[in-house]
Order: structure tokens, then sequence, then C-alpha cells
């Protein structure tokens, strides 16, 4: 039985249009959903297997990337949203009558990925975005409910689809991390 990880990418990845520019973000509401309209090709986007991002019904990962943050802006409906968590460093705004997350944004300045915008690009009707690149936080999908038993055919599947599975994130965003940290501590001269 094959491994489902995610809609966006059990048939392959599609690959980025080239030029592509954005779209528009909708929640699953189907009268007055809240519409998000971003300005910018998703970076950095990957198959992620933590218990806080949103993942669409069955799914076993999340898909989620980020955006410069002053390339995002909320157009529609703006008042369904909650944050779900807000002492979360990524604080997670959801629609509160359906439940997706429509933008994650960090609000803490010294935070190394501050100014960038987590967001879920299946939730827009435009094709051409970034496919997801790798696979984080994969031993996390456990404490989701994920079968341990499984896990070697999960990494198997990541691993057939092209997306390289770590159990932390990749190693240039840990290393980005790294040094954001040590820049931090003076211990790296910035
Ligand atoms: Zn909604
Ligand atoms: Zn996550």
């Amino acid at each position: 039985m094959t491994v489902a990880i995610h809609p966006s990418v059990d048939q392959g990845l599609k690959p980025a249009a080239p030029g592509f520019s954005g779209g528009t973000l909708v929640c699953q509401c189907t009268s007055n959903p809240v519409k998000v309209q971003i300005d910018s090709q998703v970076l950095h986007n990957h198959a992620c297997g933590c218990t806080k991002c949103w993942k669409p019904a069955g799914a076993l990962f999340s898909v989620v990337g980020v955006v410069p943050r002053d390339k995002l802006k909320v157009t529609d409906n703006a008042n369904k949203l909650k944050i779900v968590d807000e002492k979360a460093a990524i604080q997670r705004h959801a629609c509160s009558s359906c439940g997706v997350h429509l933008f994650g944004r960090i609000e803490n300045t010294q935070h190394a990925f501050y100014g960038l915008d987590f967001i879920h690009a299946e939730l827009s009707p435009q094709g051409g975005w970034a496919p997801a690149g790798f696979a984080a936080f994969v031993s996390s999908i456990i404490e989701s409910g994920a079968n341990p038993q499984n896990m070697g055919a999960v990494r198997s599947r990541l691993k057939e689809i092209g997306l390289e599975p770590y159990d932390c994130l990749n190693p240039p965003l840990m290393d980005a991390l790294a040094t954001h940290a040590a820049k931090l501590s003076g211990v790296l001269k910035a």
C-alpha cells in the first residue's frame, strides 16, 4: 500500500511556473471565505510533520513555505481570523469558522525567520507555486498519531517522491538558525 503523504505531493511534484509571482489563498468556508493575497512565489516550501502546522483532512504532513511579510495582504473577511496560540513563536492566523490556517507570522524581531510569513500554497486556486523541496520534522508525525512501525515506509515514500526526509529542518535552514543564534550570542561577529 502506498503511503499518502499530502494531496499536493502524492501524484509527484509539479515544477514551479517560470516567473510565477503569487496568487490568492482562500479558506474552506463555502460562504464569506477569508482571502489572502500573496505577491510572491513561495520560498523554502516543504512537507512538515510537526503537530502545529495545518494539514488537510487525512494528510500525514502539511506542506508549508514562506513569503516576505510585506508581500502578504488579507483582502476578504479578516474579521474571521483568530490566532491559534498567542505564545507560539509562529502565530498561526486561522479561520475561526473552518479552521484553516491562512498564514503564520513571527512577531519576535530577534527570531531568525522574522520578516517571513508561513503559508500553505495549496489554498490558492492558481497553479505555478514552487513545489515542496524536502520533508521536515518527519519523526514528529508520531506525535499526531502515526504508527511508529510505519516510519520506514514513510521515509522511503518521501525519498521516492524526491523529498529528502529530515527530523528537524533541512541543513541550509538549520545552519541559518545556528548562525543567527551565534551572532546573537556574540560567538560569531556579525
Ligand atoms: Zn474559513
Ligand atoms: Zn510544521
